[in-house]
């Protein structure tokens, strides 16, 4: 090797990460990269680009978790390398899904919950597509043994997540979502018994509904769809949504009747990754007993050694969610989800209370009767000289992020704002941001807002 190369090796290994050669020009961005970089090098410029993604903690449009106990770091860190599908090689991971499935079983109350059955997923989502999938399945049985056609299923909600929607029109199912009229924002019995018929697959209540964290009256529903059972024969399953109440509920209203003691409720999905602690990827369906689930949905599989069932959209997937979920059962137990979840509880009326106080705002869910969050509304006829896209704009160059959106039909005149208080989201950062706001305020009254954001101009906002 020649002197001078050596000096540029020499020069390359000491340089500082900043001068190096890698930093002190620009990486690829969309063409793909034609040779090397050195490690630490592309570790700091991709950190460095992280910085301008939000910051999770003052993210308070998610439900999803943002704070995570330090032994869950090392859990998933630990499980990096496992794939849960692999039921043969990594026994004890699989063991541990099927704990958490009887867990939740147990929970929610399955009058056997030890011979249940479930499955951990991605998140609600893929959850929710298997329990709407079940469903379909079953009504499909249930019509063909009876001759009659099965063209034309069709499935009951309220104001649903994406989600739902998705699943309607990826599986050809007709979605009767009742709209929100005037003060009434979820579903009400009413509403359900006049759209049901032969052709309905299932009624999907939701406990915590997206845009106003309300949970709906899975007792009422189903009470109602027994009553029509007795009057018409109808037979109709109710699958429950309860993608952030089935982590809530059980631990902070454990007299509400909405799961497997209603024997109309025949599976329930959760997220994990919300209110079950967990880090991001982990959801839960379970079924009230294994009848509920038709044979056929199970696929057998024997090339991963043993024959293993999976019912599931995905193949691989990372365990350490899995594990981290048990983990956080074994750590808290009820008493301590019941603890953190009612600090959040106690937290988000706090805040309501004081939103409430700076006067331009009408509290329209203060965090009772739902999921530890509240939303807000401009008075009627109030004209503060802002609209609430605005404040969510000048909010965020504090790094908090609060959304504005409006609602589903028929209310899409309405404009809310809305707070969720996960775990995390402690007594004093609720200060910090009630500061802000009266802040903001402030700033508009010596600013005043000349050309006032509105939906289409403040850009979209993803319910999650
Ligand atoms: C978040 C949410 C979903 C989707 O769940 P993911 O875990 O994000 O896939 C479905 N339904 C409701 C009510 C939700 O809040």
């Amino acid at each position: 090797m020649a002197l001078h190369e050596k000096n540029t090796v020499r020069a390359n290994l000491l340089d500082d990460v900043f001068a190096s050669t890698d930093l002190s020009v620009r990486m690829p961005k969309y063409k793909f990269p034609k040779t090397e970089h050195h490690p630490r090098h592309v570790y700091q410029v991709v950190h460095d680009e992280l910085m301008l993604d939000g910051n999770s903690r003052q993210n308070l449009a998610t439900f999803c978790s943002t704070w995570i106990e330090p032994e869950v770091h090392h859990l998933m860190d630990e499980c990096i390398d496992k794939n849960m599908i692999d039921k043969d090689e990594y026994p004890q991971t699989a063991e541990i899904e099927a704990r958490c499935v009887h867990m939740l079983a147990d929970l929610w109350n399955s009058p056997d919950a030890a011979n249940t059955i479930g499955c951990s997923t991605t998140g609600s989502s893929e959850a929710c597509m298997l329990g709407g999938m079940a469903m379909k399945w079953r009504w499909r049985e249930k019509m063909r043994a009876q001759g009659k056609p099965t063209d034309k299923p069709n499935m009951i909600c309220g104001p649903v997540q994406i989600c739902w929607h998705k699943f309607a029109r990826y599986w050809d199912i007709e979605l009767r979502e009742v709209p929100m009229e005037g003060d009434r924002l979820i579903l009400t019995p009413e509403e359900v018994i006049n759209r049901c018929d032969e052709n309905t697959i299932g009624v999907v209540p939701t406990l915590g509904v997206t845009f106003t964290c309300q949970y709906e009256p899975v007792k009422d529903i189903a009470d109602a769809l027994d009553k029509l059972q007795k009057d018409t024969g109808l037979d109709i399953p109710i699958h429950v949504d309860g993608a952030s109440g089935g982590f809530l509920a059980p631990f902070v209203d454990s007299d509400l009747e909405w799961d497997f003691r209603l024997p109309r409720v025949k599976s329930i999905n959760a997220s994990g990754h919300k209110f079950g602690l967990s880090p991001l990827g982990v959801g839960w369906v379970v079924w009230r007993d294994k009848e509920e689930l038709p044979e056929d949905l199970i696929f057998w599989v024997n090339y991963l050694g043993g024959n293993m069932p999976t019912f599931a959209l995905n193949f691989s997937r990372p365990g350490g969610q899995i594990i981290a979920q048990y983990y956080n059962f074994l750590r808290l137990g009820k008493e301590g989800f019941r603890k953190i979840q009612q600090a959040c509880y106690d937290t988000a009326a706090y805040i309501a209370d004081e939103i409430a106080k700076m006067g331009p705002f009408k509290i329209i869910y203060d965090g009772h009767g739902g999921i530890p969050a509240l939303c807000w509304s401009l008075k009627e006829g109030a004209n503060p000289g802002f609209t609430l896209y605005d404040l969510a704009d000048r909010l965020r160059s504090r790094g908090w992020q609060v959304p504005a959106y409006s609602m589903p039909p028929n209310r899409q005149d309405l404009v809310i704002q809305r707070i969720l208080v996960r775990h995390g989201v402690s007594r004093d950062l609720g200060d910090l941001l009630l500061n802000d706001m009266k802040h903001c305020m402030d700033y508009f009254e010596k600013n005043p807002v000349t050309t006032p954001l509105t939906e289409e101009t403040a850009g979209g906002y993803k319910h999650s």
